[in-house]
């Protein structure tokens, strides 16, 4: 799936429509605080790593797509229920 990185769409700040420029969300990094970390921490070792050993049927063919639609007027941005996609990518 492509879509244009400058584009003309809603501000809900501005209350009309501006000019618009897309950015992919990036993912946080991962705490070592977690519950589930620290299972993983106690399992590893020699052996079968038991539940953590593989992904349960296997990567999903589709990948969630997260943007920030950042309005080039106020310079605030706003986001939009995430979709799916196979391949992100901007259109120039
Ligand atoms: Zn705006």
């Amino acid at each position: 799936m492509k879509i244009p990185k400058r584009f003309r769409t809603y501000c809900p700040s501005c209350k009309k429509h501006t000019e618009h420029i897309a950015e992919r969300v990036k993912k946080g990094k991962a705490s070592s605080m977690t519950h589930i970390a620290r299972q993983k921490k106690r399992q590893s070792g020699i052996g079968n790593s038991g539940k953590f050993s593989k992904v349960p049927g296997g990567d999903k063919p589709t990948k969630r797509v997260q943007l920030k639609y950042r309005c080039a007027e106020c310079n605030k941005s706003h986001q939009r229920p995430c979709f799916r996609a196979k391949k992100f990518e901007f259109k120039e």
